[in-house]
Order: structure tokens, then sequence, then C-alpha cells
């Protein structure tokens, strides 16, 4: 059985794939593809509405949260933010926490003025900074709820502010219950924790659209998405469809199930890692990510073991992000605990055998 740490696109229930690789050819014994389908087909309607009103039932979203299913990852999420809510004049302000940060603040220049309100960059990125200043000036203050390439995370305590709140939650949107109502506008790539890729889910307060006065192609206005109910133009089918299977998995489960689960995968591989002396990692302990674990090893001959026994026990996408080396174990919600077992098997015997 292969392992997989991969940090995205990443690891899905089996079934979910499964259905996927099924309806891709034969949708529900129709005997025609999902693939080869319209977008306006009725198996489509239903799968589009399935997968929205689900997403709202799970994310507990009231109704005057727009949920939408877009595309261009969460990147286009950068520029379509303040394209749509930021003016010229306004400032808006942004939580610095690493590399997609940072992507998000060079994007919002275009449009408006920013500031950096709050930063762990002095500390390479490995604490979540929790001081913030007065936000009332702000069109909106945005941050990153899990950093994905560090292994920094929000532990279910956002800051408060007096001032739209904007989430990038591209890698832990459902994996524990959160009190939605706390933001306003929300994205998340899917191929985190979502879905397979190629959709971005969006959640956003429609009271906070059409309030700039600059012009906005059609397909970057949240509005023309909202009216057309995600399908003003084709969707990618098989990606939402994909998210639909997932979000009925992560149902089933339950929310708090998952949760437990990911807590208990995310304990073990983090005291495995503080009991053996060759490996480390730098993120401060309240800070740690649920999803995302980073860690070090040092001694060059400690490297070598660790990643030729990995190979051994088919754990595959357990190298850090090109950015900052290391290593990144990464645990979304389709990870069971034996696969993290498995690595802290790993972990043991190169300890066992160099320290
Ligand atoms: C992966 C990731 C992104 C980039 O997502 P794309 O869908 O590839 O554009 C942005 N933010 C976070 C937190 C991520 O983990």
């Amino acid at each position: 059985m292969v392992h997989n740490f991969f940090a995205g696109p990443s690891i899905l229930p089996r079934e979910v794939l499964d259905k996927m690789a099924q309806a891709y050819i034969d949708y529900n014994n129709t005997g025609l593809a999902l693939a080869e389908s319209s977008h306006r087909s009725d198996n489509f309607t239903e799968i589009i509405n399935g997968a929205i009103s689900l997403a709202r039932e799970l994310l507990q979203l009231p109704e005057e949260y727009e949920i939408l299913f877009l595309t261009g990852g969460a990147s286009s999420q950068f520029y379509m933010v303040p394209m749509n809510l930021l003016n010229e004049a306004d400032t808006a302000a942004y939580i610095n926490t690493g590399i997609w940060s940072k992507k998000a603040i060079a994007e919002a220049q275009i449009f408006g003025a920013t500031e950096i309100i709050a930063s762990s960059a002095e500390q390479n990125f490995n604490f979540i900074p929790k001081q913030l200043p007065e936000t009332t000036q702000y069109k909106y203050v945005h941050l990153t709820t899990n950093n994905t390439i560090y292994g920094t995370q929000y532990r279910n305590i956002y800051p408060r502010v007096d001032c739209p709140l904007v989430a990038d939650m591209s890698s832990d949107i459902l994996s524990e219950p959160i009190d939605m109502t706390q933001f306003d506008l929300i994205y998340a790539g899917a191929q985190k924790n979502l879905g397979p890729v190629g959709t971005t889910l969006v959640i956003v307060k429609k009271e906070l659209l059409g309030k700039v006065s600059r012009k906005i192609p059609t397909m970057l206005d949240y509005r023309t998405h909202i009216k057309r109910g995600s399908v003003f133009n084709t969707p990618p089918v098989m990606s939402i469809y994909g998210c639909w299977l997932n979000l009925q998995w992560i149902e089933k489960q339950g929310i708090e199930a998952i949760s437990k689960n990911n807590q208990a995968k995310a304990s073990l591989l983090y005291d495995t890692v503080d009991s053996c002396s060759l490996l480390h990692t730098s993120v401060a302990k309240e800070d740690r990510s649920v999803m995302n674990a980073t860690f070090h090893i040092e001694r060059e001959d400690a490297q070598s073991l660790f990643e030729e026994l990995c190979k051994e026990a088919q754990i595959v996408g357990i190298k850090g992000h090109r950015s900052v080396g290391g290593y990144r174990a990464s645990m979304y919600n389709a990870m069971k605990l034996e696969s993290v077992e498995v690595l802290c098997q790993v972990i043991r015997k190169v300890e066992e055998q160099l320290a």
C-alpha cells in the first residue's frame, strides 16, 4: 500500500476515486460519460446543486453567503479578491505568514494600497503572529489559515477584526469544525482537502460586492457566477463531481470524527518527531499545523537512511516544499492513521540505527 503524503494534489478517499473513475466513462449507469455530458444536463445540474447545498450544510453557512465553484486555482483569488473589493484609494490589510500570503499581497498591490499588519517573516514563518493593530480603517483583512509550506496554522482561534475578514483556507477547509461566520470571504483551491484539482471554492457575503468603481471583466466578477449558479461558462464538471463525492464522504464520516482523526495523526507524528534527537521542527508548538507537518534532519547519513526507508515503506510525497527544503508530511482528511504510523516507524528506525 502506498502512503501518500503529497501536499497537493493530494490523497482522496478511495471510494471517491472509484466513483469518479466510473462516472468519467459511464455516469450512474446511464451509458453516458460525465466527461461527454453537457454542463446544462440534468445530471450535472444535480451535481452542482448538490455540491453547493452540501457545502452549505457542512460548513453551516447562513443564507447571506454565496457559494461558488470557480476555476483558476486559489492563485486567481489572490487578484479576484482585491479586484472585486478594493478601490484604488482603499487600503487592504494582510497578515504575512509565508509565500501564499506574499503572493496574495503582490496581487492586491495592483488594485489598491496594502499594509502588512502582522508578519512572521523575521522568523522564517515558523509561527502565527497574534497581535494585530486596530483595523477599522481597512477595506478588509486577509489571512492564510493554514500555511501549507511552513506547517503553521491558526489553531481554531482567528483574529477579531473591525472590517471584513478574508481567508485563504486552501489547505485546511473542512478539516475541523469552524465557525465560518467569522469570515466574510473564504476561498480554497479544491486539490488539498476538498476534492480533485480543477475547481476553487469561493464563499462570499453578497453585501461585499458591487462597491468598487473599476470595470471588472465579466468572468472575474463574482456577481456573474452568483447570478448564474457557477455555470456562466463551462465549469470543470469532473472536478466539481469529485468535490460533491468528497463532501458526501465527509458527511458520512462526520466532521467531528474527521477532526478527531486529524488530531490523532498530527499528535502521533509531532510526538514522534519531538522524541527523536535526529529530527526537529522549528514551528512554534501552539501553531503547529494539523494538516502539514514540517521537519528537518540535520545529519546527511540520517537523511539518506530516512529517504531509503521511506521508499521501502512506500511512503511518497514527503519532501519539503522546494523553497524551504527539509521534509513535510501532509495528512489531509482522507489519510488513515495507519499511514502516519508507518511514517513514525520509519522515523524510529532511523533514530535506533543512527542516534
Ligand atoms: C496550494 C495553495 C495555494 C495555491 O493554490 P492553486 O490552486 O495552485 O492556485 C494557495 N494558498 C494556499 C494556502 C495553498 O496551500
